[in-house]
C-alpha cells in the first residue's frame, strides 16, 4: 500500500472527523505534539499543505491518525475523502512535547479539539491522571471517551453548561450575575 493511503475517515460528531493514514515511516518516528503537513493530491485548489497535529499512531497497522474540524475548503474536501484515496504527508514535523516521567501523574488541560494533539503523550504516559477539558458547548466536547478508555479521569467544563461544569465567569470584582 502506498504511504498516505487513507484507511478510515469517520465523522466523530458535528464537524469533527478522524482520519487514519497508512504511513509506516511517520508512524514509527512520531512523538506526541508533532504534526503532519497534508496535501490533498487530487484537488488542485488545495495544493497548499494543511498542518494537523498527530493524534495517534499504531505500530500494528503502521497508521497515523489525525482528528480535524471542518472549518474551510481544505478540511471540507478532506472530509469527503474515502478509504483507499491518498494524501501526501510530510512529517513528523515539530519538536513534540516533553515525555512524561514514569513517576509523574499527568494532568492534561485542553480546550476543544486541542485534546487531539495531547492524546499520544497521554497514551504513552505510564501513569494515567486527569484530563481537564474545556469547550464552548457540548457539541465541541470530543475525545474525552478516548482518554477515559486509557484510564484518565476527565473533568469537563463548557461555557454554556451544556456538558460538565458551567464555566465560572470572568468578573474580578463585584457580584457574579451569571
Ligand atoms: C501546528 C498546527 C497543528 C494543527 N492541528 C490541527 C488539528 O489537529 N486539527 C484541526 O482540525 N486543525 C488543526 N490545525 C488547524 C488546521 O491547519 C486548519 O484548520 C486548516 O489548515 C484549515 O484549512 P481549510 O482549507 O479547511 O481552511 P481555510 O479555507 O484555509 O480557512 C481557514 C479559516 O479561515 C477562514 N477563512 C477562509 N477563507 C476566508 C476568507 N476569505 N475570509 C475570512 N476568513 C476566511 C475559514 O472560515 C477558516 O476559519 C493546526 C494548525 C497548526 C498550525
Amino acid at each position: 500500500m502506498q504511504p498516505g493511503t487513507i484507511l478510515e475517515n469517520t465523522n466523530l460528531k458535528g464537524g469533527y472527523y478522524r482520519i487514519r493514514f497508512f504511513h509506516p515511516d511517520i508512524a514509527a518516528k512520531a512523538v506526541g505534539g508533532q504534526f503532519v503537513h497534508v496535501r490533498l493530491n487530487r484537488l488542485e485548489a488545495h495544493l497548499l499543505r494543511r498542518p494537523f497535529s498527530i493524534h495517534d499512531t499504531s505500530a500494528a497497522d503502521n497508521s497515523v491518525t489525525v482528528v480535524y474540524k471542518v472549518v474551510g475548503e481544505g478540511t471540507k474536501a478532506m472530509s469527503e475523502l474515502q478509504p483507499g484515496d491518498f494524501c501526501d504527508l510530510l512529517g513528523p514535523l515539530g519538536v513534540g512535547y516533553t515525555q512524561i516521567a514514569d513517576d509523574t501523574i499527568p494532568v492534561f488541560v485542553a480546550g476543544g479539539y486541542g485534546s487531539a494533539a495531547m492524546y499520544l503523550t497521554a497514551k504513552n504516559a505510564k501513569q494515567k491522571g486527569i484530563l481537564m477539558l474545556g469547550a464552548r458547548t457540548e457539541a465541541d466536547v470530543i475525545l474525552n471517551d478516548r482518554y477515559e478508555a486509557l484510564g484518565y479521569d476527565s473533568r469537563i467544563a463548557t461555557n454554556d453548561g451544556s456538558m460538565g461544569k458551567k464555566r465560572i465567569c470572568n468578573r474580578t470584582s463585584g457580584r457574579c450575575t451569571c
